[in-house]
């Protein structure tokens, strides 16, 4: 399952890209500030307050139609994505859909641009970014 925590990372970091949330009434939502210093933002912990109010029921990222309440399910999971390690839904039971949420993005992914994170506040993500440059280093080898 993927744990409310990912599911949260998941948004913070595809808002960072623009990407909007779209609820049920086909309104569309994107908090213009995600990141404020070492935290999330008051406007993203207030769009992310919303959802978890109706546990995530029929809003779902644009280009994407996996519900955050599906992803709050046991059926899926969010991993990195393997073109752009984004995190990204994946499916656990069933056929994974061939589209990352970053396909409908032109100039994704662009290294060029300051890549979305996550408030960093801990040693947890210096090592996490650590990891992935080792493993980008030895990609490069
Ligand atoms: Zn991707």
């Amino acid at each position: 399952m993927a744990s409310a925590t990912k599911v949260k990372t998941y948004l913070a970091h595809w808002f960072q890209l623009g990407k909007k949330l779209i609820w049920r009434d086909g309104t569309e939502l994107l908090p213009t500030k995600i990141i404020e210093g070492d935290r999330y933002s008051k406007e993203f912990e207030e769009c992310w307050q919303k959802i978890i109010s109706i546990n995530g029921k029929g809003c779902h990222l644009e280009g994407n139609t996996v519900t955050i309440e599906e992803l709050l399910t046991s059926a899926w999971s969010i991993d990195d994505c393997a073109v752009c390690s984004m995190p990204v839904p994946l499916v656990k039971v069933g056929i994974q859909p061939l589209d990352c949420v970053c396909s409908d993005l032109d100039n994704w992914p662009n290294s060029d641009l300051p890549a979305p994170r996550s408030p960093v506040n801990n040693r947890m993500q210096l090592n996490n970014i650590n990891a992935r440059l080792k493993t980008k280093a030895e990609k490069h080898r």
